[in-house]
């Protein structure tokens, strides 16, 4: 069975061979004049997503799948939506990332970045012309690639992660070979995708390949967490046709951390707490602390119609705690048990 997370596909796009690159990327978006130093970025957005991700499957591979006989292959698609998908059974699975998805974040994380206060990028808050956004108009202020900064590269390429984590964890964790009955059903899994794409973020990112994103102090990796899942959270409530099964943005970013406090604290690099109460205090302070900056900037930009009110944020959380939860661990005691992943 396929998992889609994202827009639901027109067509799902050829499949590519490698990452795209030059006059590839310029047929895949058509529509959005891909030249210069716009192009030149957004090579390096597709260049540094698939050295990662390639680095981590070698691992995951010879660690893991191996062992076990399973095979996951994955595949970049000819399309300009943001969409992720996964599918097969029984072991042998393919995520397809759309190649839109790259640039939908990376152009998303450039209008926020630049909106925050004391941005180093501020000369691009205002790219937009009434009615535009960053999910649908890529970075048409950009002009050289350095322009956009690090900041936004390094947060769209920790979302794109965490959304290929994501697709993995339904695979790996059974999701494919599970068909959910109704909505509650379809929210735990994809709760429980997120938290182990958490749990993958926390234990991996520590070892990518290149020196600038590897994370030098743990305050900085949980930073990084928590805004790629707000960014994350944001992007797919934003595009998805399924919006309704996915729970709100600000939700979300609790259970992509818990996950990745469950990691932290195997490897000994998070305070421990025997409270548990405690331990939820704390890692809700790191939220608000982390979060208050890209709230405000979203708040301020050309997405901030999908922010959500109070209200509906309030209501989302009781329905995670009293029935998405519940609905998961009776999920996971039962059929999905089966089809995971054996360690
Ligand atoms: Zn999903």
């Amino acid at each position: 069975m396929y998992l889609i997370d994202g827009q639901s596909p027109q067509s799902g796009g050829i499949s590519l061979r490698a990452y795209p690159q030059g006059h590839i990327l310029n047929a895949i978006f058509q529509t959005h004049d891909l030249v210069d130093g716009r192009l030149a970025l957004s090579e390096v957005m597709f260049r540094e997503f698939d050295s990662e991700i390639e680095f981590l499957m070698k691992e995951l591979r010879k660690h893991r799948l191996a062992k076990q006989g399973w095979t996951i292959d994955r595949e970049f698609r000819g399309n300009d939506t943001f969409q992720a998908m996964v599918g097969g059974g029984e072991g042998q699975y393919r995520i397809d990332i759309a190649a839109g998805t790259l640039l939908v974040t990376l152009s998303a994380a450039i209008e926020l970045c630049a909106l925050e206060e004391d941005s180093a990028t501020a000369g691009l808050s205002n790219q937009y012309r009434p009615g535009e956004n960053s999910i649908r108009c890529l970075f048409p202020g950009v002009q050289e690639p350095d322009e956009a900064g690090f900041d936004a590269l390094g947060l769209a390429l920790d979302a794109c992660l965490l959304l290929y984590f994501h697709e993995l964890a339904h695979a790996i964790h059974g999701h494919c070979d599970y068909r959910p009955n109704n909505d509650d059903e379809a929210r735990a899994l994809e709760s429980d995708a997120d938290f182990n794409a958490g749990t993958m973020f926390g234990v991996w990112v520590w070892h990518l390949p290149a020196t600038y994103r590897k994370p030098k102090l743990e305050e900085d990796m949980y930073r990084r967490l928590i805004r790629a899942s707000y960014l994350l959270g944001t992007l797919l409530k934003a595009v998805s046709a399924r919006s309704t099964e996915y729970h709100h943005p600000t939700n979300r970013v609790r259970t992509f951390l818990a996950g990745g406090v469950f990691a932290f604290d195997s490897l000994g690099k998070s305070t421990k707490f025997d409270d548990v109460k405690a331990g939820d205090d704390y890692w809700e302070q790191k939220i608000i602390l982390h979060c208050a900056s890209i709230k405000d900037a979203l708040g301020r930009s050309t997405l901030k119609a999908f922010q959500g009110t109070e209200i509906d944020i309030e209501e989302d959380r009781r329905q995670m705690e009293e029935i998405t939860a519940h609905v998961l661990n009776r999920l996971k005691d039962g059929p999905l048990m089966h089809f995971k992943l054996k360690i």
